[in-house]
């Protein structure tokens, strides 16, 4: 990554982590997952409403450090008005991006969610950056989604 790409991607990260897009609680959520991750203190709370198969309305809320804020926020900001379908495939890609070595071009093709390709080079900042994907996953598998889901718990782990 040249220096001028880091730069751009830093300032969006910097960005969503200041104004987080759609930051709020939803009273009419139709499903709701909490995501904690106790080795950072991230624990971040992702709203759906969903109408049919298609994402109507999605927020968040929650304390956590600036990589998993910027994620949640652009994860929101990419998925409202999204097909179910297209959130899985989506969830994929990302999780792809955080966790391996992403194909050349990946990351340009994601837009603003490209900034979080820098940050599989620091393990423990995956996690943060995955918390709010996971939380997604856990929402759109089942009508009634487990309340929290968290990065070192058995049951269901996030990586
Ligand atoms: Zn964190």
């Amino acid at each position: 990554m040249n220096g001028e790409l880091a730069e751009l991607y830093q300032e969006i990260l910097l960005d969503h982590n200041r104004h987080p897009r759609n930051f709020r609680v939803m009273a009419d959520a139709s499903r709701c997952v909490e995501a904690d991750n106790p080795l950072c203190g991230d624990r971040l709370r992702l709203y759906l409403k969903l109408e049919g198969n298609r994402i109507e309305d999605i927020s968040f809320r929650g304390v956590g450090c600036a990589i998993s804020i910027a994620s949640a926020s652009m994860l929101t900001d990419r998925l409202k008005g999204a097909s179910v379908r297209e959130a899985e495939a989506l969830f994929e890609t990302v999780h792809d991006l955080l966790t391996r070595e992403p194909p050349p071009g990946l990351a340009a093709d994601l837009g603003e969610l490209g900034s979080l390709s820098g940050v599989c080079r620091y393990p423990m900042r995956v996690k943060c950056a995955t918390l709010s994907w996971h939380a997604l996953k856990a929402a759109l598998a089942e009508e009634s989604p487990p309340a929290v889901v968290s990065t070192e718990s058995n049951g269901a782990q996030a990586s």
